[in-house]
């Protein structure tokens, strides 16, 4: 393992990396409350702090940097394009507090996206507010309670959530003050109808849908399902997180979904991991828009704009106007691409994942094996053997790839949640599927190189679990090095 030195290991005593400028001031004594001997901080020439910081940066891995098929997060190209726009001056520098006069641009921008959220999911309304998908959620479901204690029914207070979901809905459906109530799924992957149907009283607030699901899975029986909710007074949320399956082929809208949250995040390309900027718009069938928290960007006429409420809101869900700068890419994103482009990389994603679920079911089962469509998932333990689905993720390093999502969804045991998207090429996809093979064959005649991985990044196996929960953050500092 190749350590790299902390700053407190390169520093000399006396080496300079700044040359400040001759004092043009009088001097004058500082209190001696303000002067602290032991900060012991580095001394470093400028070209060391450089390359110290650079090459620390470089030890990350991003879309920017390899393929990273992290199932369920859709991690494609962004357009740099977007960066340069989101950057611009009348974007980037204007404050939530102007006067809707000064701001028309801005307002014409989350108008329009507005506009495309609605037709691309068959929603009448749409709120930009929810800054994540996760909050997307929780709007979803506020929206959904408003709703029934509207309708003198605030006693439905089940939220039916399929076991194959992402963790978000059970706890988004618990803070909106549901219970959330597990169904399974059957041996298609589909959610098990007859479990939904001995669910449906008069104490079902809705149901969370994610379509396709997180196997990858279109849910085949979508439409007698939806039926069967709103039948016994049940509303149908739909998590939009796979939106990039769908978007430009078929809309949730049509389907009988209700509400539904859009990732701009992952689906339009914004970029996200590490707890960065998201985005999560909620759109509403006509029934449920007046619900949509606020503000809204409404036409007041031509090409003007103003903010307001949705009739019956539910209120805030964030401070000021959402993440501006994710709706501005989510916006260029529709933009460039619009209506057969977003279509086309909506089929390529299925296309790609296809192609690789093909590639490694031999080796790598997969439990549901039916077309699939922007990813899909499969067992982690090449030829059913006793390698982990870990082993697989560590090793998979050492070629330059990013894991997969893995022990996700709960149902597939040692899964890994592979999606491609549509932004990698043919001969990507190959070198990936030709490391996956090859660690399939190590895994049969070498398991123990598999155990040890990764042998080639700057940092070995790590404790984990450790890692999150004892977090440090910090560089050492200088005292605990003797500095
Ligand atoms: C990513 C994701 C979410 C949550 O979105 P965040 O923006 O990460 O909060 C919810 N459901 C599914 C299926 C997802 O993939």
């Amino acid at each position: 393992m190749m350590e790299e030195p902390t700053l407190y290991e390169l520093s000399v005593p006396g080496r300079l990396g700044v040359a400040p400028p001759e004092c043009d001031v009088p001097e004058t004594v500082m209190p001696s409350e303000l002067i602290r001997a032991d900060n012991g901080l580095p001394e470093l020439s400028q070209p060391e702090v450089v390359r110290h910081y650079l090459n620390l940066s470089q030890r990350n891995f991003g879309v920017d940097t390899g393929f990273y098929p992290l199932g369920s997060c859709t991690m494609k190209h962004n357009p740099k394009i977007n960066e340069q726009l989101a950057r611009l001056p009348g974007f980037a520098a204007i404050h939530p507090l102007q006067d809707d006069e000064t701001v028309q641009g801005a307002l014409a921008l989350m108008h329009d996206l507005q506009e495309w959220l609605k037709e691309i999911g068959g929603f009448a309304g749409v709120s930009l507010q929810p800054a994540a998908g996760a909050q997307g959620e929780l709007t979803a479901l506020l929206m959904m309670r408003a709703y029934h204690a509207g309708h003198g029914e605030a006693g439905r207070n089940v939220v039916l959530i399929p076991d194959s979901a992402h963790g978000t809905n059970p706890a988004s459906a618990t803070m909106a003050g549901f219970i959330a109530v597990e169904v399974p799924s059957d041996r298609r992957g589909n959610v098990d109808i007859e479990a939904v149907r001995a669910a449906c009283d008069d104490r079902l607030a809705g149901v969370m849908l994610t379509n396709p699901n997180t196997l990858g899975l279109f849910e085949e029986r979508i439409e007698e399902l939806v039926d069967l909710v709103h039948g016994s007074g049940g509303l149908v949320y739909g998590d939009g997180a796979n939106m990039n399956a769908l978007t430009g082929v078929a809309r949730p809208g049509d389907l009988g979904i209700d509400l539904m949250h859009f990732n701009l995040h992952k689906t339009f390309a914004t970029p996200h991991g590490g707890g960065g900027p998201g985005s999560g718009p909620v759109g509403a069938s006509t029934t449920l828009a007046p619900y949509l928290p606020g503000p809204v960007v409404v036409s007041v006429g031509k090409r003007e704009y103003a903010l307001g409420a949705p009739e019956k809101t539910i209120g805030r869900m964030c401070a000021f106007h959402g993440n501006f700068g994710m709706l501005v890419r989510a916006y260029a994103y529709i933009r460039a691409h619009g209506e057969a482009g977003l279509r086309g990389n909506a089929i390529h994603a299925v296309l790609n994942a296809n192609y690789v679920r093909v590639g490694l079911s031999d080796r790598y089962p997969v439990p549901f094996d039916r077309m699939c469509m922007h990813e899909f998932v499969c067992e982690g333990r090449p030829d059913g053997g006793s390698v982990r689905a870990l082993d697989v993720c560590k090793r998979l390093m050492d070629f330059g790839f990013h894991p997969p999502t893995n022990y996700f969804p709960l149902i597939v045991p040692e899964a890994l949640m592979i999606e491609p998207t549509e932004t990698e090429t043919k001969a990507t996809l190959d070198a990936f599927l030709e490391a996956m093979l090859q660690i399939a064959d190590e895994a049969r005649d070498a398991p123990e190189l598999l155990r040890e991985a990764p042998h080639q990044t700057p940092v070995r196996r790590l404790d984990e679990v450790r890692a999150a929960r004892e977090l440090i953050v910090q560089e050492p500092k200088a005292s605990s090095l003797g500095v």
